[in-house]
């Protein structure tokens, strides 16, 4: 995960850029809501501004840094994520559900609520764009928290003693960074720190998306090959050096898929590079052999 860094002046100022009008009737829907007790539409009216986060979050999966591409012709793969639920809120961990089924955390995640945070239905600062996989798979309606449940509440920024398990990477409503929390150690999403809160952020966060999970290892295997191919031509090939010097700062760069652990490999080629090494080899060994890259 990363953060894609934007105020929220900005944000609203591209949403009235989009749709002048969005945010007005946003707020009139919402009365309905507030008048009835809960969230009672089942609309794509967010698709309308969709493309705003499409575009913030270069076309990426919040949390797995999958490229979506295809804003245009393939708009639905780009699903639009309500990091509070609007509906209700489901128990989690479900352990009935495979994935974590084992996973027992050490820290309260919250009671579950038949009412969801319908306030934030419409709320610019509860959206962000995820995969199928992601977002419809994993997400559904859990929203695991350590603090008390404020589902009356209609103020992203305003609900810090909710203590969210689960990062948000668009704008600084989160005040933390996704990069601050989650590190990788090649092709592992791991905890950047070992105890406290980060820990059990962190944790939940790469347990919830399963980020170890070798359909994402996998294709972060492919990027770190082409990382370390890049590098090994670069000290071959000094007259092109300028261009594999820009292709390894364009896949470090927010744009790029998986960016944060590209970014975290090559931070490893500089701190220690023999271990970078052993470990190229081994994430390219086993991609030639079609094994997998798991914990
Ligand atoms: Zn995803």
């Amino acid at each position: 995960m990363i953060r894609y860094p934007i105020s929220e002046a900005e944000l609203i100022a591209l949403i009235n850029g989009v749709q002048p009008n969005w945010i007005g009737r946003a707020q009139t829907r919402i009365q309905h809501y507030i008048a009835a007790g809960g969230y009672t539409d089942d609309s794509d009216f967010w698709g309308e501004i969709k493309h705003v986060y499409i575009s913030l979050q270069h076309e990426k999966c919040a949390y797995c840094e999958t490229k979506l591409q295809g804003a245009v012709l393939a708009s639905k793969v780009h699903e639009v994520e309500h990091y509070r639920p609007k509906s209700e809120v489901k128990p989690w961990p479900n352990h009935k559900v495979v994935h974590w089924k084992d996973f027992k955390p050490a820290w309260p995640t919250g009671a579950g609520s038949k009412v969801g945070y319908y306030k934030l239905a419409y709320h610019h600062l509860n959206y962000a764009i995820a995969c199928t996989r992601c977002n419809s798979t994993l997400k559904s309606s859990y929203f695991p928290i350590r603090g008390k449940r404020d589902i009356q509440n209609s103020d992203p920024a305003n609900m810090q003693k909710e203590s969210a398990l689960l990062l948000y990477p668009i704008s600084s409503v989160d005040p933390d960074d996704p990069q601050e929390l989650i590190t990788f150690n090649g092709v592992l999403a791991v905890p950047r720190h070992s105890d406290g809160p980060a820990n059990e952020r962190a944790v939940t966060t790469i347990e919830f998306f399963q980020l170890n999970h070798e359909d994402l290892t996998s294709r972060r295997a492919v990027e770190i090959r082409t990382l370390w191919f890049a590098l090994q031509l670069a000290k071959i090939n000094p007259q092109d050096k300028q261009l594999y010097e820009d292709t390894i700062a364009l896949m470090c760069s927010p744009q790029s898929p998986f960016s944060s652990c590209v970014s975290a490999f090559l931070e490893l080629t500089k701190t220690d590079y023999p271990t970078a090494e052993a470990m190229a080899k081994l994430i390219i060994t086993a991609l030639t052999a079609n094994q997998p890259l798991t914990a």
